[in-house]
């Protein structure tokens, strides 16, 4: 059976009790890795983790808090001690028009999607430089790199915070720490599912037609499973991955239509 060489570390899995990040609990959780899990609701949280705990057997803590917070930061940090393994994850921000968007809209997309990833990157760096292994991987949005212009706070913190680890990535890779970007596509989550929603009432087809027009203009011709980015999250993590850094991957099924 492979090995991903982790079992025993601790990781930080921020925003994890659905979706993307609970994908990546998972699949760190099924090779054996020890979990910090957070979000603002504890009782999906705690739900979440139990069902880890019973599958894996990792010991899994959580933390019920808004990791956008100094205090939910410091918080989730205080439960982990040594962090191996760091997953950025928050809710993104709302689609709009730039128009409507006032300095403190920017600021919240800023600190929820740009800052929170810096600071906690700040606060587990150099003890992962001094044990010579860390793994960190942001996840951010394909829109990183096909911007879509409904969201384009999301476009413009993300992108921040793509620009900033593209510098620091290549600073510490000598140290057996890798940063890297996972790049969503449309996975079937409920955050996709609110956006299927606004876009069926937009276009005045119902749910149902909506995801079939989604899913038909993927090249895979449907949305992606939280397992496949889990998987993924779990590879960027692998002991044997620390030549991978800097990087940005998308995981689409296809949909960004390029040769490299
Ligand atoms: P989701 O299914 O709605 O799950 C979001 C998770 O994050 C929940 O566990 C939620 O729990 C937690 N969370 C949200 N805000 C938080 C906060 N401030 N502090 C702590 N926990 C928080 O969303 P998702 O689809 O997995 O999306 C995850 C990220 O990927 C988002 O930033 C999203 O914009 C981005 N993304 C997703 C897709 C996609 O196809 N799904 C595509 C591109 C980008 P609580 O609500 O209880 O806090």
């Amino acid at each position: 059976m492979l090995d991903y060489g982790i079992a025993g570390k601790t990781a930080i899995v921020c925003a994890s009790s659905k979706g993307l990040g609970l994908g990546c609990a998972e699949a760190l959780a099924s090779v054996g890795v020890n979990l910090v899990m957070c979000a603002r609701g504890a009782e999906l949280l705690d739900a979440e983790a139990q069902r880890l705990r019973d599958k894996t057997g990792s010991t899994i803590k959580t933390v019920a808090c808004d990791i956008t917070s100094e205090d939910g930061q410091a918080a989730v940090l205080d439960a982990a001690g040594q962090v191996d393994i760091l997953v950025n994850n928050a809710g993104g921000p709302p689609p709009g028009d730039f128009r409507d968007w006032s300095r403190d809209d920017w600021i919240k997309a800023i600190d929820a999607n740009m800052l929170t990833a810096i600071s906690l990157i700040k606060a587990v760096l150099d003890p992962m430089i001094e044990r010579r292994f860390g793994r960190i991987v942001n996840i951010t949005s394909g829109a990183v790199k096909s911007p879509i212009s409904a969201l384009g706070l999301s476009n413009g913190a993300r992108a921040g915070l793509t620009g900033f680890v593209a510098g620091l990535s290549r600073d510490v890779a000598q140290h057996n720490v890798t940063i890297n970007g996972l790049l969503p596509g449309q996975f079937n989550t409920d955050r996709i599912e609110t956006m299927i929603e606004n876009s069926a009432k937009a276009q005045n087809l119902s749910i149902q037609e909506m995801r079939h027009v989604i899913e038909q203009r993927n090249p895979s011709k449907r949305l992606g499973e939280i397992e496949e980015f889990g998987f993924a999250c779990a590879w960027l993590c692998a002991a044997q991955s620390g030549y991978v850094t800097g990087q940005n991957i998308l995981i689409d099924g296809g949909n960004f239509n390029s040769t490299l």
